[in-house]
Order: structure tokens, then C-alpha cells, then sequence
């Protein structure tokens, strides 16, 4: 069962990092611009996106196409 992080969490988008790469950590969370789901950037359980664009688990998440990516900071509501 999915787990809708949007009920738990507030988003607020954050800026990539100078290099490009996207931000990683334990409060931040990446919205794929295709189906619209947030995955953590550090899921330690095995998650995807509806589309299959982030892939995560064991602390990592696999990017398919980054551009389609918003990283995200998530605050507990
Ligand atoms: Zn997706």
C-alpha cells in the first residue's frame, strides 16, 4: 500500500545544488514532474513513482530522467 506523503508532510521546493545534482537528505524529498509523487531521496523502503521515473530504496533513490525532478523540502504538518 502506498503511503501519500502529502497528508503527513508540507512541501516547499528547494533550489538544485550549485553543480546541478539534486539536493539529497533526510528532509528532502523529490517530486517527479510526471505522475506527480513524492519519493524521499533517502528511502531505506523500496518505492516508486507511479510512472517508474524515481526508483528508491536502501537509503538511494535512481533518477530516470532528473529534469523531471522538483526537489522538495518536507516539513511534518
Ligand atoms: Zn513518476
Amino acid at each position: 500500500m502506498k503511503v501519500d506523503l502529502r497528508k503527513i508532510y508540507r512541501f516547499e521546493p528547494i533550489p538544485s545544488q550549485p553543480d546541478g545534482s539534486l539536493p539529497k537528505g533526510g528532509d528532502v524529498y523529490y517530486e517527479c514532474g510526471g505522475c506527480k509523487e513524492v519519493v524521499s531521496s533517502v528511502s531505506h523502503i523500496k518505492v516508486s513513482c507511479s510512472c517508474g521515473n524515481l526508483v528508491g530504496g536502501g537509503g538511494t533513490v535512481e533518477i530516470k530522467s532528473p529534469d523531471q525532478v522538483t526537489p522538495l523540502r518536507g516539513k511534518l504538518k
